[in-house]
């Protein structure tokens, strides 16, 4: 694996960030907040994400079972990452890990071919 960082943005620049990652695919989600949304996103763990601006300046949005941190720019509205939720009792009974680190929006990175990485769906929906 090797690191790459990146710079990150929301569309208006008032979210800044950095993330230190091996982007080699990227992750479509088809549940409720995310087909709505249109993220490509990419999962890193939670000390790979540096906030250069302050966390202050992010809205949340939580949902359904309230674990997953949804932080969105209060100006233009662009979510950079979100924290996913934890597992269910229903998805841990099917072998899903929880997960503790970010899902970045690697569409508000700068340097990455978006239509060069290879799309892994996720079944949110389901389960
Ligand atoms: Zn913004």
């Amino acid at each position: 694996m090797t690191l790459t960082t990146y710079q990150g943005a929301c569309h208006c620049g008032r979210t800044r960030f950095e993330v230190d990652a091996d982007i080699d695919h990227v992750r479509v989600c088809d549940c409720s907040v995310c087909r709505r949304r249109g993220a490509l996103t990419h999962r890193v763990p939670k000390e790979r994400l540096r906030l250069l601006t302050p966390w202050s300046d992010l809205s949340l949005y939580q949902w359904g079972s309230r674990t997953a941190q949804d932080f969105f720019c209060p100006t233009c509205g662009v979510l950079p990452f979100r924290r996913p939720s934890d597992p269910t009792a229903q998805e841990l009974a099917a072998g899903v890990e929880p997960f503790d680190g970010w899902a970045v929006n690697v569409r508000c990175l700068e340097g990455v071919d978006l239509a060069s990485l290879p799309v892994r769906h996720i079944a949110g929906s389901r389960i």
